[in-house]
């Protein structure tokens, strides 16, 4: 093998890969009990973020940036003059087993622009799971990116050696897919992503009769859209959001804020990127809808199309909803607790449980370690009361000048806020 070459395809292919976000893994439980190489159970795949707080896993590549197709946003269109590379199959199976015992990488992450066609990539994407899996006995953790229009016979082999499989929305609306990728459609992407949602349903009926079955991309499925090429507001991109996730039970949706890179006159001039902080407040919307009991609507719709960048969804609410504030944890159910500004779910659960042994005040919150710098403008408890003299915006300024410091060093990692 020629180090030097291989070193060169690296650099351009991981490169090449770093655009793509929906790296993290989880939920995938192979065990290591054939001996072979790796176990992915519990830990999933090491990560590492980007200075513009990205997050990409140590060996994220593409097999190839070669593509036939052209579309506006995409480094890889096949008319951007730019140097271009493959990898063979055994390449990237023995780059994925060198990192992996050098204690480099935890599994891989494999996407590809398409060459000649979708099978004919699709096909190379699944010989390298499958040959790390059969002939190396590899248990890492592998997250392969589908190939839209790729053959169903393809998905189904695919799902048989990879933990997650994902099928890229691209942009959030029909509308901003016809302006940048005219080639494309959204059904090209939601036609796989129904193959794999059915097949996993499947196959977890056939894991009830039969315990021996092979596990279908036990990770489930994800996707990633990006946001800020086109003009949609946050209320499209949720909207996007929850119709994948209700219709084809998908673990995860990422979004991308999109990174100029090209001069074109449909795109966002290079030198404006999106901020990241949006990226930030739509995971925070997309917790709050799938751990927070929140509908969507409840935060962005039609009167609020888009979020606030400066105080989280959560906070932003409850602002437009003082009458449901402020709340007794000395009496509100779990529910409702969830919902004060700076109560996660944790933290609800530790009140439920800790007032059942006396009523809880101020100090004994602090003492279970919640953290009441925002709560308090929301909450009644022993000994506590809020005042109701302010409207929602002196509340809003007051909230975010006393906590600014501490507001906006946790600014890019606000997630854990909740
Ligand atoms: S098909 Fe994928 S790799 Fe090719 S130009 Fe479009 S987004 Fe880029």
């Amino acid at each position: 093998m020629n180090w030097n070459r291989l070193q060169e395809k690296l650099s351009i292919l991981a490169d090449a890969a770093k655009y793509d976000v929906s790296c993290s893994s989880s939920g995938s439980k192979r065990k290591n009990n054939n001996k072979g190489l790796g176990d992915s159970s519990g830990m999933g795949i090491c990560h590492t973020y980007t200075e513009d707080g990205r997050c990409v896993s140590l060996l994220k590549i593409l097999l190839t940036n070669h593509c036939i197709y052209d579309c506006l946003y995409c480094v890889s269109r096949k008319s951007n003059d730019i140097q271009r590379a493959a990898f063979t199959v055994d390449e990237v199976v023995e780059l994925t087993i060198n990192f992996y015992r050098r204690n480099y990488i935890e599994g891989l992450f494999l996407s590809s622009g398409i060459f000649k066609n979708a099978d004919f990539t699709m096909e190379r994407l699944v010989k390298v799971a499958k040959k790390l899996r059969i002939e190396h006995k590899f248990n890492g953790y592998i997250h392969l990116k589908t190939i839209p229009g790729a053959s169903d016979e393809l998905m189904q082999e695919a799902g048989l050696w990879a933990d997650r499989l994902s099928v890229n929305i691209e942009l959030p609306t029909k509308e901003g897919l016809k302006l940048l990728a005219p080639d494309k459609k959204h059904e090209d992407f939601l036609k796989p992503m129904k193959t794999i949602s059915q097949s996993i349903i499947q196959n977890k009926e056939e894991k009830k009769i039969i315990k021996s079955a092979p596990q279908f991309t036990p990770a489930g499925q994800s996707s990633q859209m990006i946001i800020g090429a086109t003009n949609e507001s946050d209320l499209d991109i949720v909207k996007t959001s929850t119709f994948l996730y209700k219709k084809y039970n998908l673990k995860r949706v990422y979004y991308s804020g999109y990174v100029p890179v090209l001069e074109d006159d449909k795109l966002p001039s290079v030198g404006t990127p999106v901020p990241i902080v949006r990226e930030n407040r739509l995971y925070q919307t997309d917790w709050l809808f799938r751990f927070y009991e929140f509908d969507p609507s409840e935060i962005v719709n039609e009167t609020y199309p888009n979020l606030d960048l400066e105080i989280d969804p959560k906070l932003s609410w409850a602002l437009r909803h003082r009458e449901q504030f402020p709340v007794d944890v000395n009496k509100a159910d779990y529910h409702t607790i969830l919902r004060i500004p700076g109560i996660g779910v944790k933290s609800a659960k530790k009140i439920v449980a800790a007032r059942k042994f006396g009523p809880l005040d101020m100090a004994k919150l602090k003492k279970l370690g919640i953290a009441t710098n925002r709560a308090k403008h929301f909450i009644v408890c022993h000994n506590h009361l809020v005042s109701l003299d302010m409207d929602s915006l002196q509340l809003r300024n007051l909230i975010l000048q006393s906590g600014k410091s501490k507001y906006q060093q946790n600014f890019s990692n606000q997630l854990s806020l909740f």
